[in-house]
């Protein structure tokens, strides 16, 4: 039984980039001490595949849906409804409001509450957590590495603290983010050499660590993939023809009709006002008669849109056909007329989750019947989600300095992630969800799994 959990959250890691670097040689100390001794698992991560919501599935067994936290930025439509300027109403974790992210985490348990010594370094969540390493570096030093793109002191930070705490705490959690990999990747390319420098940086830390790994269970893993991008849609801009549409920074527009909330720039929820004002989702049908639907549809950077329609089901489309997922009592049901858009190429007629996720690895939408299914719990979810396609995001204006790096959308580039553990873990599969891994670490330290998770304990 494990005493000690050392995370560190590969922010923005490809499974591919990693791998490719282990077969190089390029990490030799993770391979000697993680990989080889132990585990590297191939992961699909929950959707949007973005920094926050997709750190939750790792650090609480549960989707962002299921915790009402659907993206990095999302609109509550009934507090919306009643107040629009209220806190809640609507939210974007990428300023000055990502304080609120442990807030918005209400009272579902974190790792952090599982152990007597816990501790965060340099993430935005940590509810529960008894320390922030770092702190007063982490408010300092992180704007600069963004505003100058240069993540090497805050690098040398986390070398400092890891070194530190691994030799003085013997029972606890740490989970510490590195996310230089991220940045650079959003900066230049996910195989710039910069960002392939900051995977051997990982190796460097995993030096320190070493000596101290008795009794300690170290896990390296990644919350997305990345894309290289070249095109931007201004997809705020494009509704904004049509309606008035706030985003952020503009959310103060008077008599706003719509709303776009962007996540990892791949991803978008969008929201409309209807004929019985803001307070209640806008349905698939509603949408297509306004022709919403066609106009997303001819935009090139769009892959797919999924919304509801008056069935509860799940509508998603592409230019050339269109699904409709059912999840009914556990099962998922799906049919689609036209081109398959989720690549099944057949009808499903009553599938358990882990049937969906093998099914979908066939796909080019990596566990699309569950991942889609748990987004649209969220009351937060958009009237409409959009997924870009690879080589273009969603975003044009306000992201500054400009991206040549997407994550966020349900493909496979940026849904597959690395997940090396020091331990063997027996699985016979060719994937597994970054939410079975919650419930793994509780169980391999010995502590009670709680109830009603959306991950399973992999041994
Ligand atoms: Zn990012």
């Amino acid at each position: 039984m494990f005493k000690r959990v050392i995370f560190l959250l590969l922010d923005g890691a490809r499974w591919d980039v990693f791998n490719q670097l282990l077969k190089e040689g390029c990490l030799p100390t993770v391979e000697k001490y993680i990989v080889n001794p132990g585990t590297l698992l191939k992961g699909v991560t929950c959707f949007p595949s973005t920094t926050g919501p997709a750190y939750l599935p790792y650090l609480c067994g549960l989707f962002p849906g299921t915790m009402n936290i659907p993206g990095v930025r999302w609109l509550d439509k009934k507090i919306f409804a009643r107040n629009r300027l209220s806190r809640d109403a609507l939210r974007s974790y990428m300023g000055h409001e990502a304080f609120l992210f442990n807030q918005d985490m209400e009272n579902f348990l974190a790792l952090f509450d599982f152990f007597s010594h816990s501790a965060t370094l340099f993430s935005r969540v940590g509810k529960g957590a008894k320390i922030c390493l770092a702190r007063k570096e982490n408010f300092l030093f992180y704007p600069l590495a963004h505003y100058f793109h240069n993540w090497d002191r805050i690098n040398k930070i986390v070398h400092r603290e890891i070194k530190k705490w691994v030799r003085e705490v013997k029972e606890g959690f740490l989970f510490a983010v590195i996310a230089s990999i991220d940045a650079y990747s959003h900066l230049y390319s996910p195989f710039h050499h910069k960002t392939l420098k900051s995977y051997i940086f990982v190796n460097k830390l995993v030096v320190e660590i070493v000596p101290y790994l008795k009794d300690t269970l170290l896990i390296l893993a990644s919350d997305h993939g990345l894309s290289p991008t070249k095109k931007h849609l201004d997809l705020a801009g494009l509704i904004n023809t049509y309606k008035r549409c706030i985003y952020y920074p503009l959310i103060f527009k008077p008599k706003p009709k719509a709303a776009e909330m962007v996540s990892g720039n791949g991803m978008s929820h969008l929201y409309f006002k209807n004929s019985k004002g803001w307070a209640e989702r806008t349905l698939w049908e509603e949408l297509e008669k306004e022709g919403i639907i066609k106009l997303l549809m001819k935009q090139q950077a769009i892959d797919f849109i999924a919304g509801l329609n008056e069935k509860g089901e799940i509508v998603v489309s592409k230019i050339d056909g269109e699904g409709r997922i059912l999840y009914k009592e556990d099962k998922f049901y799906y049919n689609f007329s036209g081109k398959d858009p989720l690549g099944f190429n057949q009808e499903i007629n009553g599938i358990c989750s882990e049937e969906g996720l093998f099914k979908s690895l066939k796909t080019p939408y990596p566990d699309s019947l569950v991942q889609l299914t748990q987004i649209f719990k969220a009351e937060r979810c958009g009237d409409l989600v959009v997924s870009a396609k690879e080589g273009f995001d969603l975003r044009a204006h306000w992201e500054i300095p400009e991206h040549y790096g997407t994550h966020g959308a349900l493909v496979a580039n940026q849904m597959f992630v690395p997940i090396a553990i020091n331990t063997k873990v027996n699985v016979n599969k060719e994937a597994i969800r970054t939410v079975d891994i919650f419930p793994t670490i509780l169980r391999f330290c010995g502590k009670k799994i709680p109830e009603g998770l959306d991950g399973r304990s992999l041994y």
